[in-house]
């Protein structure tokens, strides 16, 4: 008859928990010695399989989620960043805003943080177990683009609008042509009142008919990308020049306010987290 332990033995390899297995003889010298009890050791074990599988489950989803560099609201400096209320920042890293499919704005100039919170929400919801994706504004049109043009836009649509929280990154850095607009409309289409976006932007909502080279795409983006919004706009100096403000004529230090959006058609829900009204920071 095969001894009880070489049996337990087999049958963690059995069930492929490599790191239970690892673990047994550390958690049965402990168990003997009287250091633990057997429930506890039976816990333990679980435990360490438990962790390790979560621990890969969360590096590959970060993988794929595009997530890398992770970034983390323990790494982001709240107190060089003074016009970011970190206890609102916190509750939206709660993320309900992903359960009521709302979108999340991140307004700023260059260097405020802006994609560091926005990579910083993505992985914790990875962690609370979320699908994400991450993608820049130009990289998801060129996407669809190509996808049209191959005939399976439609199923980049369905890719896109898969995950329950996709983040958008430097919306406004470089200017969508009227086609590329009319992709990431049918796609904010596609996700409205169903899955969270979080997107981040350089400019104001009123620069957005120039961004996207037409104020009727435009107009019908934002309607959506407000209706159900939370906005964060953050004021202040880049991180990356912290060390070389000097060095940086005075009229491109970016202080100044974003300026609001304008008047949609739809009246936007008021948005729970501190500020009452979308436009306030
Ligand atoms: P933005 O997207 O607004 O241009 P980023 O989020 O890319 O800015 O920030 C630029 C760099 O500075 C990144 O490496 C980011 O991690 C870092 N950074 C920005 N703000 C902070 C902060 N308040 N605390 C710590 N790191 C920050
Ligand atoms: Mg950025």
């Amino acid at each position: 008859m095969i001894p009880v332990i070489e049996r337990i033995r087999q049958s963690l390899v059995s069930l492929h928990m490599a790191r239970a297995l690892e673990t047994l003889d550390h958690t049965l010298s402990r168990l003997e010695k009287g250091e633990i009890n057997a429930i506890e050791a039976i816990d333990e074990l679980l435990a360490e399989e438990l962790n390790l599988r979560e621990g890969r489950r969360i590096g590959v989803a970060l993988r794929t989620a595009r997530l890398m560099p992770v970034k983390t609201l323990e790494s982001f400096d709240f107190s060089f960043q003074p016009s970011l209320d970190r206890r609102r920042i916190m509750a939206l890293a709660q993320l309900e805003f992903i359960k009521r499919a709302e979108v999340l704005h991140f307004l700023g100039p260059p260097g405020t943080g802006k994609s560091h919170l926005a990579t910083a929400m993505g992985v914790a919801a990875v962690k609370a177990g979320r699908s994400v994706y991450r993608c820049s504004l130009a990289e998801l049109i060129e996407a669809l683009t190509k996808a049209e043009r191959e005939g399976r836009l439609a199923e980049k649509i369905r890719f896109y609008a898969r995950a329950s929280l996709l983040i958008v990154d430097e919306i406004g850095y470089l200017p969508i042509t009227s086609g590329g607009a009319n992709l990431f409309f049918q796609l904010v289409n596609a996700r409205y009142e169903k899955g969270a976006m979080n997107l981040t932007s350089n400019r104001g909502f009123a620069e957005w008919g120039e961004i996207f080279g037409d104020p009727i795409v435009a107009t019908a983006l934002l309607d959506r990308l407000l209706h159900h919004a939370v906005v964060v706009q953050i004021e202040g100096a880049s991180y990356r020049l912290r060390h070389h403000a000097d060095l940086i004529p005075e009229h491109t230090r970016s202080h100044a306010a974003i300026t609001p959006p304008p008047p949609t058609k739809r009246r936007g829900r008021i948005p729970k987290y501190g500020a009452a009204h979308p436009m306030s920071s």
